[in-house]
Order: structure tokens, then C-alpha cells, then sequence
């Protein structure tokens, strides 16, 4: 299955594409994660991307574009993948088409991720990650067996600098400039389907199945 997830931040696509890579046994492959690995080994990627993220800000396209072509003509990438936090722009969108078409691997179904933004402040504020693995967790809805350490590595679990009050108010702006007109180019090419990211992971977890079902994927 190849799927897009696409949403503000918050809206629990990453907590989403974490689950049903593995239940789908596809890749999970998120834009935001890429870069913050490349940031901490510090590469030049990451070196160039840091002002960008610490702003909330989107890092240029053609950074992350070529991130993308790269990771999906990967082998693991051909058996599926779940595209998290990627495209948000129209460039990106388009230049993905280009990719998959040469790929011959087009998109089965963009998730749009309907959310409040009571639900969106609520969760990015209670958002804390893995230091070491990235993997996301929330202090109340989602929280690790031992309190501030990973499940999945052992690791301690962080607040992301960009989950602070200051940068998300930044990140809804760019959401809504930069990538809200994706919603309706999915929509064009009838790839669109909505869900409600303010469910809990387990519920919407079984909706997405059920939807997937009902699409024959
Ligand atoms: P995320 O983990 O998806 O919320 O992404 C964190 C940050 O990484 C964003 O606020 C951007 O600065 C950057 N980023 C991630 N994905 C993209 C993308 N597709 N295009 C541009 N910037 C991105």
C-alpha cells in the first residue's frame, strides 16, 4: 500500500504512520524524522535544514524532495510506504507525481487528517519523543511503560524545541498557507479521504483498516 498522510502537525500522523507501517509491514517514511537525524549528526543537510525547523519554518523544496526521491527508490520503499509530513507544498505534490510515475508505484490514498486546533495545541504540548530512536509518544494519551523512557530503546524521552508554544502558532500558519491546498489537488485526482484526527490512536487505527478494506487495499 503506498498512502499519504496528510494534516497539521499534531494531528497524530506520525503516532499513525508509526502503527500501521508495522501492521502493514510497509515503510514509514516522514520528511520530519529525516531531518532531525540528519540535525543531529549534524550533515550538511541537517547543518543547512537547522534554522528552518527551529523556526517552524518549511526547509526549501528541493532539500527535501531529493530526500524523498532518494528513500523511496530504496528497496524496502517498493513493497509500500506510508508518506508522513511529505508532500507540503504543491511543488513537492507534484514532483512526487513525477517520481512515482517514473517509479511505477502511484498512490493508492491520501488521509486527510481533520483536526480542532483545541486537540492540535493539546497534543503537540504533551508531545515528547525519543532521543535516540524519534519515537513519538504524549504524557497523557500515549504514554511510554515507564514514565520518560522509550519503550521501543530505552532511551529518555524529549520535548521537540519546535513543540513549544512560540514555533507551533508558526507551524499552523505555514500549515495553512503552504499546505492546505494539497487537500483539495488530492481531492482533484480522487485520492482524498477524510478522517478525524481528534479520535483516539486506537480508534481511528480501526477506521483506517475498515476504509482500507472497503477500498480493496
Ligand atoms: P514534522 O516532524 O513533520 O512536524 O517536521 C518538523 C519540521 O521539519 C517542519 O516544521 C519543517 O521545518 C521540516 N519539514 C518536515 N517535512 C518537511 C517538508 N515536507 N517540507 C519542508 N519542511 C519539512
Amino acid at each position: 500500500m503506498r498512502l499519504v498522510l496528510l494534516g497539521p502537525p499534531g494531528a497524530g500522523k506520525g503516532t499513525h504512520a508509526q502503527v500501521l507501517s508495522k501492521e502493514l509491514g510497509v515503510a514509514h517514511v516522514s520528511t520530519g524524522d529525516m531531518l532531525r537525524e540528519a540535525l543531529k549528526k549534524q550533515t550538511p543537510l541537517g547543518v543547512k535544514a537547522k534554522a528552518f525547523m527551529e523556526k517552524g519554518a518549511l526547509v526549501p523544496d528541493e532539500i527535501v524532495i531529493a530526500l524523498v526521491k532518494e528513500r523511496l527508490s530504496n528497496g524496502d520503499a517498493k513493497k509500500g510506504f506510508i508518506l508522513d509530513g511529505f508532500p507540503r507544498t504543491p511543488e513537492q505534490a507534484t514532483r512526487l507525481d513525477e517520481n512515482l510515475e517514473v517509479l511505477r508505484m502511484p498512490l493508492d490514498l491520501v488521509l486527510y487528517f481533520k483536526t480542532s486546533l483545541s486537540v492540535i495545541i493539546r497534543r503537540l504540548s504533551g508531545r515528547r519523543v525519543c532521543s535516540r530512536c524519534g519515537k513519538n509518544y504524549h504524557i497523557k494519551n500515549f504514554k511510554p511503560k515507564r514514565d520518560g523512557i522509550c519503550d521501543a530503546c530505552g532511551a529518555a524521552l524529549v520535548q521537540r524545541p519546535d513543540d513549544r508554544e512560540e514555533t507551533i502558532e508558526n507551524r499552523l500558519k505555514v500549515y495553512d498557507k503552504e499546505t492546505s491546498p494539497l487537500i483539495d489537488y488530492y481531492k482533484r485526482k480522487n485520492l482524498l479521504a477524510e478522517v478525524s484526527g481528534d479520535l483516539e490512536v486506537k480508534e481511528l487505527n480501526l477506521q483506517m483498516k475498515k476504509l482500507f478494506r472497503s477500498k480493496d487495499l
